[in-house]
């Protein structure tokens, strides 16, 4: 006679595993670690350096890059105060994945730091399909992209939303109350950051946020 067994569906793709290594190492060191996203120009970078202008005499940050083929964005974070900063090239991957964080861990001391910033392949599609290992995924929508593009996978998963460019709201037709009954739909109640990397306004929330979200980090382990 057959018995059927119940097989719990657990399985872990390979990528998933790596990126809880990524995340046991990120925790052991008592880093707290964001993995950033956007379309291209959004203003991963943008937010990086005004994070950094504000925090790096207080937080030893260390930044990943993720690019396909330049090291631009790794140099602005450098010269902005990254105690640390990796750039990975993805040759020509639209996305970074658990195996290429892996490979920048190994190249940090993680205990050295306080902040692990990830920046993610300028893409709004394929990088919500890669876990990192990091503790959350920040999406990073712009005012100029439009009202009508939060597109279900990358908005779902995230922990946080940062909306950029809030001062060219006055010159563009982006209707803040259609665009946020959107992301409501698809991420109820996500933490939202309205601000400008240019005017510096909303900035503050954001720093105060990230830097509730490192002390607990370091006390946790
Ligand atoms: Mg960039």
């Amino acid at each position: 006679m057959t018995e059927r067994v119940p097989i719990v569906e657990n399985i872990l793709s390979a990528n998933d595993r790596l990126a809880q290594e990524n995340r046991a190492c990120i925790d052991e060191a008592g880093v707290f670690s964001i993995n950033l996203m956007a379309s291209p120009g959004a203003g991963k970078t943008s937010l990086i350096e005004q994070t950094l202008s504000r925090l790096k005499d207080k937080l030893r940050i260390a930044v990943v890059d993720g690019d396909i083929a330049t090291s631009i964005d790794a140099d602005r974070a450098s010269a902005a105060g990254a105690r640390a900063s990796n750039q990975v090239n993805t040759g020509g991957e639209c996305h970074l994945d658990a195996v290429m964080l892996h490979g920048a861990l190994a190249q940090l001391n993680l205990r050295q730091f306080d902040l692990l910033i990830v920046e993610n392949v300028g893409n709004l599609i394929c990088p919500a399909e890669f876990r990192l290992g990091t503790h959350t995924s920040i999406l990073i929508a712009s005012v100029p992209e439009g009202d009508d593009k939060p597109y279900p996978g990358m908005y779902r998963g995230v922990g946080a939303l940062v909306i950029n460019k809030i001062d060219l709201l006055p010159y563009v037709p982006f209707k803040m109350d259609y665009f946020q009954r959107g992301v409501e739909a698809l991420n109820p109640g996500v933490l939202t950051f309205p601000l400008s990397c240019r005017t510096g306004e909303g900035l503050e929330a954001w720093i105060h946020w990230l830097l509730g979200n490192v002390k607990r980090a370091a006390c946790l382990f």
